[in-house]
Formats: C-alpha cells, structure tokens, sequence
C-alpha cells in the first residue's frame, strides 16, 4: 500500500523531548501501556517514548484494513496536515512509522477524553462552557483557514480533551488542503451544510456551517436537523429547517449566534472572527479557553 512504500521524510519528534532529533520510529522506542480506546482501523494506546519519558498515545492502524476499505490516500492526508499544524486546540501529531502490518500515529495524548462522552454524560453544556469550546474551536478553525487547511468533519466524535480541559481537534480524516473550491461529498450526514448535500463547490465556509451544528447540539443536545430518515435529515438542511426547542433554556443571544452560522448562503455565514466578537462569546467565553470539570 502507499504509506509503506514511501521513506518517512517528516517523522518529527515531539517538541518536548530533547536530543532525539531526526529519530526514526519504531515501536521498540515505546513502552506500551494500557489501550484508550478503539477506533475503526485500529486501537490506541498510552505510550511512553523511553529516552525521553515523554507520555503520548499510539495509534495503530492495520495496513490490510486500510486497504480494504481504501483509506490509504486518506490516511496518508491526514497525516500530512496534522503533522504541520501546530495549535494549542489542535492535536498534536508528532510523527509516525509502520513496519509490514501497521502504521503507527504518535499522537499528543488528551488526558481528559473524548468530548462526545462528557456530552453524553452532561445530555447538553451551560451556556459558558459551550460557548468557551465553541471560542476555541473558531480560534483553532481561523488558524487552519489561514493555512488553506478545511477541516470538513467537525463534529463532537472527533474532539477531544486535554489535561487542562481545553478542546483539540483530533481527527483530520477529512481535511483537506486547498486553494480551490471542492465537490467531493464528505463528512457526516447531520453536520454537512446545504453545498455539500447537493453537491455543488464548497469552500472553507463548510466549517462555519459546522461549527453553528456544532454549537446547537452542545446546547440542546442534539443536531437541528436531526430526523429519523437520513431523506428527511437531508431535506431540513437544504431547507435550513432551524427551531428553537422551548427546553432547554437558551438564551437569545446563543440562538442569535447560532442563525448567524447556520446560513444557507455561505458568502452570508457569520465569519469566525466576527463570531469571536459576538455578544455571546463575549460575554460567556472563559478566555482562557479552558473548562475546569
Ligand atoms: P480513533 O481511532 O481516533 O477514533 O480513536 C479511538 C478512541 O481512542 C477515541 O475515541 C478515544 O477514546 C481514544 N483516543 C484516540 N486518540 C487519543 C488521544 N490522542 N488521547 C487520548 N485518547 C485518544
């Protein structure tokens, strides 16, 4: 497969760890240490690189299952924009390796989780901690904007937490690097906005679109166009089918916001840094980012 016939030009080490530069990986430089989860190629785990102490967690792809489902050009592309992104709300990507079976993601470790289980456990945030993420994420969405970089798949499975209960985005499976506007059809049904369900160019606005879903479900607990036939989830975006359930409570100012995203013209969605201007943000944003629970 691809990854494997190429020399690993980029394997960075990570930042902290001194005196290891230019290392080349393998998996004898890591004591492995109890698995964090599990995702749809493969497992992670804590790991402990042994020169340098430095804790990170290791994610271990199988070749043939990557493969089988054809994910190597995606893989491969992701690797190549985490690996350059450099965000205190963007996980980090050291580097990575592979020996014949596996490809090896050394990844910063986020101690406190994934985001969709705290969610899950909470049914739905306060205003001041969503809108504290939500400032983060626009803040980390900006950078990569800069970078040409779209993220395309911004929802809560692909956030987590760090030690000091900061957002990282985790998952770059779906970005893209671009300076042009984009066809291809990705992401997940309940986040993608009205251009991506019909097809037509999207650009970096696709992330605004998704970020104001984003926002919604932190406060309800659920996505706007939430329906019980993926047809009718389709029909509510196009539509911009956007209510206001009366429970929870929400205040005007967070629903205002969240109209101002979710906006079916994209030239017309609120840019990020005038979100970051918005009363709401404003007013309930820690702006030290960091949520303590
Ligand atoms: P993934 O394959 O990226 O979906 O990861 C599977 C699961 O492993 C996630 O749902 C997390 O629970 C956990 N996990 C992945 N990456 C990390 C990380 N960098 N730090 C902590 N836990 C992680």
């Amino acid at each position: 497969m691809a990854i494997s016939t190429e020399k690993p030009t980029e394997e960075k080490v990570p930042a902290e760890v001194p005196a290891v530069e230019k290392q080349r990986w393998v998996l004898n430089d890591f004591d492995i240490g109890k698995p964090l989860g599990r995702g749809k190629f493969g497992h992670v785990y804590l790991a402990r690189e042994k020169r340098s102490n430095h804790i990170v967690a290791l994610k271990v792809l199988f070749k043939s299952q990557l493969k089988q489902s054809q994910v190597e050009h995606q893989i491969r592309r992701e690797v190549e924009i985490q690996s350059h992104l450099r965000h205190p709300n963007i996980l980090r990507l050291y580097g990575y390796f592979y020996d014949q079976k596996r490809v090896y993601l050394i990844l910063e470790y986020a101690p406190k989780g994934e985001l969709y289980k705290e969610l899950q456990k909470c049914k739905y945030f306060s205003e001041k901690r969503a809108a504290t993420y939500i400032a983060s994420m626009a803040r980390a969405l900006i950078y990569c904007h800069g970078k040409h970089v779209i993220h395309r798949d911004i929802k809560p499975e692909n956030l987590l937490i760090g030690a000091q209960g900061e957002l990282k985005i985790a998952d770059f499976g779906w970005a893209v690097h671009t300076f042009n506007r984009r066809k291809t059809m990705c992401g997940t049904l309940d986040y993608l906005p009205p251009e991506m369900v019909e097809s037509v160019e999207h650009d970096a606005s696709v992330d605004i679109w998704s970020l104001g879903i984003l926002c919604y479900e932190f406060l309800y607990g659920f996505p706007p166009f939430e329906a019980k036939e993926h047809s009718d989830t389709y029909r509510r975006i196009v539509l911009v089918d956007l209510k206001f359930p009366p429970k929870p409570i929400v205040s005007s100012a967070a629903k205002d916001l969240i109209s101002k995203m979710l906006v079916k013209d994209s030239s017309e969605r609120l840019p990020l840094h005038k979100l970051l201007e918005h009363t709401w943000i404003v007013q309930n944003a820690d702006p030290s980012g960091l949520y303590k629970f």
